[in-house]
């Protein structure tokens, strides 16, 4: 059994999918905007930081080309003054040939200083915030004391030093001196690293910088998603118009609306159209009986009555063909082709899919996959439109979840066979005979015109339609219409 529609998932899924593509493209983009200005960061932090550091080789190397040092009493010796114009510089010691250096560590970084012929690191010990520079030179030696945190230019520092979510630190064979606490956390990593550019400090810049979840560009994220779902269900809205559009139009086509609405207002214009004659025959055939039981009877004035009464009959039967010919179409036979007879059916339920669906009727349509036959297809089409919501109307009748309506298409004796069963109440043994006659209808409501004019169109093309009550109850429509091509 083929169900002639089912609801597409395609739109849900589809829109998911380009939801999810586009937020994540809107993230990645949103990471490397990130990383950018991140990298520019970190090389601001390292150029201002190398520049820092160079300065302690030249204020070394000044101290050694000074010397020996003229102790003015008023200004002090040039190591006294360096830390009141450098705040970095907290001390600066010196050594010559009377004055050895108390500390190891800065006679072995003298030493090295010696033997490299630049400035050398005292043994480290970041964790203290200060290191210590060395440069050997003749008659004395000079070392400054640096303190690590004053060596930072906060005044140019290209970010907010407390609530920066970027770690730096200032690393040295395996120690450490954060400069920048950062805000550190699970998710994408973004890593700097390279050595100021001072020889005698060979101090590794390193910037790192996580970001999370809540990093994630969201309200971007969640405008594109409502985005694609707002131009989804507008396309969809769109859609639905377009095929309501086409419905409605193909309903004017069938001519079923306009034509039963014209074929009431002819028949409400009919009634009263017979009305008068008929009351005219009534009344001569009266008058004429009267004048004949008269005696001697009138004969003369007798025949003038019943022939009123012929001319008046006559006029009613011109009325009645009037009503025929709106019925007939005349040019039918005309237009016979060969159809698809389960296109047809596909067409009629495609059509009346919301009808279905408002009653909760799912239609299967069983039997052969095409049965081409030789039609008129608008007829064809509005035979199978009426069956089907006679079937419909009968249902209604039956609870909703036990409405079935299955229509089958076969050949039998060698003609085209649409066969339209529903298990609704079947149709009452005093109704089956008159079910094709015009104006006949036990629906209240009812115009009775819908079976007459579809049996009036299948004989038209050489068919037939006729109506019986199924085995199983409810009642069954078949139309019969001769088979097309090599099948005939
Ligand atoms: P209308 O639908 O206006 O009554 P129709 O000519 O279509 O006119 O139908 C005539 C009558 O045939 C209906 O009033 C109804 O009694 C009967 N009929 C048609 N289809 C069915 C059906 N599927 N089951 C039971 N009765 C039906």
């Amino acid at each position: 059994m083929r169900q002639p529609w089912r609801f597409s998932w395609w739109w849900v899924v589809g829109g998911a999918v380009i939801a999810l593509a586009g937020a994540a493209a809107i993230a990645r983009q949103s990471l490397e905007q990130q990383r950018a200005l991140f990298e520019t960061d970190a090389r601001i932090v390292h150029r201002l930081l190398s520049q820092q550091v160079v300065q302690h080789d030249a204020i070394l190397a000044t101290l050694a080309l000074l010397q020996p040092a003229p102790a003015a009493p008023h200004t002090g010796s040039p190591e006294q003054r360096l830390p009141a114009l450098y705040p970095r510089i907290l001390s600066v010691q010196r050594s010559d040939a009377t004055t050895p250096w108390t500390d190891p560590g800065l006679a072995e970084a003298e030493r090295l200083s010696r033997q490299s012929g630049r400035a050398a690191l005292a043994p480290l010990d970041l964790q203290s915030g200060r290191y210590r520079l060395v440069l050997a030179s003749e008659p004395a030696s000079y070392a400054l004391t640096i303190d690590l945190q004053a060596l930072v230019p906060w005044t140019e520092w290209p970010m907010a030093a407390e609530t920066s979510a970027v770690r730096v630190e200032l690393v040295l064979a395996g120690q450490h001196h954060p400069i920048q606490p950062g805000r550190l956390q699970a998710g994408s990593r973004f890593a700097f690293h390279k050595v100021v550019a001072a020889e005698s400090q060979p101090f590794d810049v390193v910037a790192t910088q996580t970001v999370g979840w809540r990093q994630l560009p969201w309200a971007r994220m969640l405008a594109w998603t409502l985005a694609v779902a707002a131009l989804l269900a507008a396309v969809r809205h769109l859609q639905r118009q377009r095929m309501a559009r086409r419905r409605a139009e193909e309903l004017l086509r069938l001519g079923q609306v306009a034509r039963l609405n014209t074929l009431g207002e002819l028949a409400a214009g009919m009634a009263h159209e017979l009305n008068q004659p008929l009351t005219a025959v009534l009344a001569n055939t009266q008058a004429a009986q009267r004048l004949l039981d008269d005696d001697p009877p009138e004969l003369a004035t007798a025949r003038a009555a019943m022939a009123q009464a012929a001319a008046q009959a006559r006029r009613a039967a011109e009325v009645v063909g009037r009503l025929r010919r709106a019925v007939e179409r005349p040019d039918s036979a005309g237009q016979r082709q060969s159809v698809d007879a389960v296109d047809a059916v596909r067409r009629a339920l495609h059509l009346l899919e919301p009808e279905c669906q408002r009653r909760g009727v799912a239609p299967a349509l069983d039997g052969a996959p095409a049965l081409d036959v030789m039609a008129d297809p608008v007829a064809l089409d509005q035979i199978v439109h009426n069956l089907i919501v006679n079937a419909l109307q009968a249902l209604e009748q039956v609870p909703a979840a036990q409405r079935r309506l299955t229509l089958t298409l076969r050949t039998v004796d060698g003609l085209g066979e649409l066969a339209v069963a529903d298990n609704g109440p079947g149709i009452a043994p005093e109704v089956l005979p008159r079910l094709f006659e015009p104006f006949f209808s036990t629906r209240e409501g009812g115009l009775g015109l819908g079976l007459s004019l579809c049996e009036t169109l299948a004989s038209s093309m050489g068919g037939s339609l006729s109506a019986a009550n199924a085995t199983t109850g409810g009642a069954v429509f078949r139309l019969r219409l001769p088979l097309a091509g090599d099948a005939a």
